[in-house]
């Protein structure tokens, strides 16, 4: 059965096309620039790797195309489209009406739409993407599979800011957490790798956007992202926790409306604003070992941010089983790793150093052997969990 994954963005659409019952990737692409001039860079199975520059004006011209890309000339991987069974989309915020993927009717849609104060950026585009694809595909299933809805195992008492408790009531005010398909199939794959029915792992996503997550017997019990997925670990571009009392000051100081705060916090911190160098880790790890002071600090600042949390989430788990590495910077950066793990022994954490610097695209272990708790590098596949939820709620 083929599954088409999609990601709708606001300039830009991912895509991946899943034999879900092989676990084959047929095609995989990222459509950029909709609404300026448009970019595909498309990836055929057998990694021919190509890049067509299309007019995309809007992204219905941009799924048109891809479906194009799909089924015609030297690019097809399959006849038609109606070979496609359903098509699964990734949906940053489900709120607390979706805890878990859901097949979508009117009535998720107009639940989609709700949301949309939460997470102005993303669900827009997700329905844009979602309308598309019922218009150019109508006889298709479509199925939500929400960012959000791992989380909603949360306990009320980590979930809960410390607010007046009508916000929560009325506005819906709460910690909601992100990542949820990654932290989902991470830790997963590590209680498999742990062969143990009750279990304890932290997964640490670190990416361009990061979260780490307090998982209990397979169920999330506390993330760091929060209200939205500005708060918690320091991240590319994104500040994580600050106090905030720093955006009254800011207002003051530096003359700043609301939105400009949003801005400078979301778009000109983190890793950008620390090391003034770039927003792309593997660049300031390359000026750290040239000298560079700011570099370093930046460097100290993020790793000791990720490790305060993996003890406090040893803390509120009771023990860890096994700290779980993933995404673009968990999957590839052994120096982040290394610096993270070391000071962690008290908690039973000693990394190979050897085995850290493998580098591999699978599942690996990368503590010592007599490590009491176990360090894993898991690449994520939000893709195949997306594709296998669609799958399951289509079939059924
Ligand atoms: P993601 O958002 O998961 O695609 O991750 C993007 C982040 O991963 C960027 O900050 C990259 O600099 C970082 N990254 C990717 N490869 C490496 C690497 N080999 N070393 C350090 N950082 C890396």
């Amino acid at each position: 059965m083929l599954i088409l994954v999609l990601n709708a963005g606001s300039s830009s659409l991912k895509y991946q096309l899943i034999d879900v019952e092989t676990a084959e990737v047929k095609a995989n692409g990222l459509c950029e620039r909709i609404g300026i001039d448009g970019v595909m860079k498309h990836e055929i199975a057998e990694n021919r790797k190509l890049t067509i520059d299309h007019p995309m004006p809007t992204h219905k011209e941009a799924i048109e195309f891809m479906l194009n890309i799909l089924t015609q000339n030297d690019t097809k991987v399959i006849e038609n489209i109606d070979e496609i069974s359903a098509i699964g989309h990734r949906v940053v915020h489900g709120g607390e009406y979706f805890k878990e993927s859901t097949i979508i009717d009117k009535n998720v849609i107009q639940k989609i739409e709700r949301l949309i104060p939460l997470a102005p950026l993303h669900n827009p585009a997700h329905l844009l993407g979602i309308k598309i694809c019922q218009e150019l595909m109508p006889e298709k299933p479509n199925v939500a599979v929400f960012d959000t809805a791992f989380h909603q195992t949360m306990p009320e008492e980590n979930y809960l800011y410390a607010v007046p408790h009508e916000d929560y009531t009325e506005h819906k005010l709460r910690k909601y957490g992100f990542h949820g398909t990654s932290h989902y199939y991470v830790s997963n794959e590590a209680i498999k790798m742990l062969q143990k029915e009750q279990s304890k792992v932290i997964v640490c996503h670190l990416g361009n956007g990061s979260s780490i997550c307090a998982v209990k017997d397979g169920k999330s019990i506390d993330t760091t992202m929060g209200l939205t997925p500005l708060e918690g670990l320091m991240m590319g571009t994104r500040s994580g926790d600050i106090d905030a009392g720093v955006i009254p000051y800011l207002l003051e100081k530096k003359d700043m409306d609301a939105n400009q705060i949003i801005d400078y916090l979301n778009k000109k911190s983190g890793i950008l604003g620390v090391s003034g160098i770039s927003s792309d880790l593997r660049e300031v790890i390359k000026a750290a070992k040239d000298g560079d002071q700011r570099a370093n600090i930046c460097i100290e600042m993020m790793c000791n941010r990720i490790r305060k949390y993996i003890c406090s989430y040893a803390g509120v788990l009771g023990g860890v089983d096994a700290i779980c590495f993933t995404a673009g910077i968990g999957e590839n950066a052994d120096i982040i790793r290394e610096k993270v793990c070391s000071g962690l022994e008290f908690i039973g954490v000693e990394i190979d150093k050897n085995k850290n610097k493998i580098r591999e695209k699978t599942n690996r272990e990368i503590n010592k052997t007599d490590s009491k708790t176990k360090i894993f590098v898991i690449p994520t596949n939000e893709e195949f969990v997306i594709a296998q939820d669609t799958y399951k709620l289509v079939k059924a």
